[in-house]
């Protein structure tokens, strides 16, 4: 097996310095699947950057039987440098500007060129790795169905899914500028991965998220299984089921959240989940579940405001 480092040019800076992106690969002697890993494409979500480099280790230690697997470990740059989920200069999402217009903004350039560069290795399987809230758990998430998707790929996108040995959750909203949703349409099976939390690097979670991409690469034929993989204690999946995502409850009252149960945690409906006090400490309110559902994470800030979800769960329909 080899390992290649190169760099994909994106523009050309005021100060004349060459903006690129980073694209690492690894090959094997022998023809067999593609598999890509993308990260970072929020600034503040870095922790698919470690999970990158320290499979990248293991599979210099343990090989690659075949195929080739590529990767961007840092999709977007100027989010990174400046600690932002956007492209800082335009202020833009990336990650809703697929497939990119070369005339376009300047994320709609990086993006199709990004695009372009993934479509062109013919990939077998795209994972899309992305970062909650600091107070949040991994799970894998799957677009939800749109008639514009091409069935085998996302039915596709759905075994791989089920196969991973964490939360799987389906999305509540089709986001038609997303990676994922792009390649789904392209007919490559592709699947974002939210690792749990973003801004700095939860070790147990990033070698949790090692273990699943290995267990997809395993399957694949591409690596051997590891003997006696770590086994970090996070959420199991929900007896496989497909979660379904949602955002809520949506507040009424400004004051401090106080939260009363945990990322990972089943709640059943009506359960309390945090209540809200203002800043004499009088009690304004008991939010309570929605319904039987695992918590997925919560917002970063003790701060709520009239009108802001405050949690997202994983509901368990029966
Ligand atoms: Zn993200």
């Amino acid at each position: 097996m080899k390992t290649h480092y190169s760099f994909l040019r994106i523009l050309t800076g005021a100060d004349l310095a060459i903006r690129r992106l980073p694209v690492m690969r690894a090959e094997s002697d022998r023809p067999g699947p593609v598999v890509w890993l993308t990260a970072c494409m929020h600034g503040e979500e870095v922790g698919g950057m470690a999970l990158i480099h320290d499979l990248f280790n293991r599979l210099r230690k343990n090989g690659l039987h075949k195929g080739q697997i590529y990767s961007f470990p840092l999709m977007n740059p100027w989010g990174f440098e400046t600690m932002g989920r956007n492209v800082h200069p335009t202020q833009e999402d990336l990650n809703r500007c697929f497939p990119g217009n070369p005339h376009g903004t300047l994320a709609e350039r990086m993006a199709q060129k990004v695009f372009d560069a993934i479509l062109d290795t013919g990939p077998s399987l795209v994972l899309d790795l992305h970062h909650d809230w600091v107070r949040s758990v991994p799970y894998g998430l799957l677009d939800p169905w749109h008639d514009k998707l091409s069935r085998t790929a996302w039915e596709e996108s759905r075994q791989w899914l089920s196969h991973c040995d964490m939360l799987q959750v389906s999305d509540h909203e089709t986001i038609s500028g997303s990676l994922t949703h792009n390649l789904l349409a392209r007919g490559i099976p592709a699947l974002t991965f939210e690792l749990g939390e973003s801004f700095r690097i939860n070790e147990p979670q990033i070698r949790f998220g090692v273990e699943v991409v290995w267990k997809i690469l395993e399957r694949l034929g591409m690596v051997d299984p590891m003997p006696n993989p770590p086994r970090p204690p996070l959420p199991r999946p929900c007896d496989g089921r497909l979660l379904e995502y949602a955002g809520g409850p949506v507040t009424a009252e400004a004051g401090i959240i106080r939260y009363q149960v945990l990322p990972g945690e089943i709640v059943r409906k009506n359960q309390p989940i945090a209540r809200i006090y203002n800043s004499f400490g009088k009690q304004l309110k008991t939010l309570k579940a929605p319904a039987k559902a695992v918590v997925l994470g919560y917002r970063d800030y003790a701060m709520v405001f009239p009108g802001m979800p405050v949690m997202a769960f994983g509901l368990i329909k029966d």
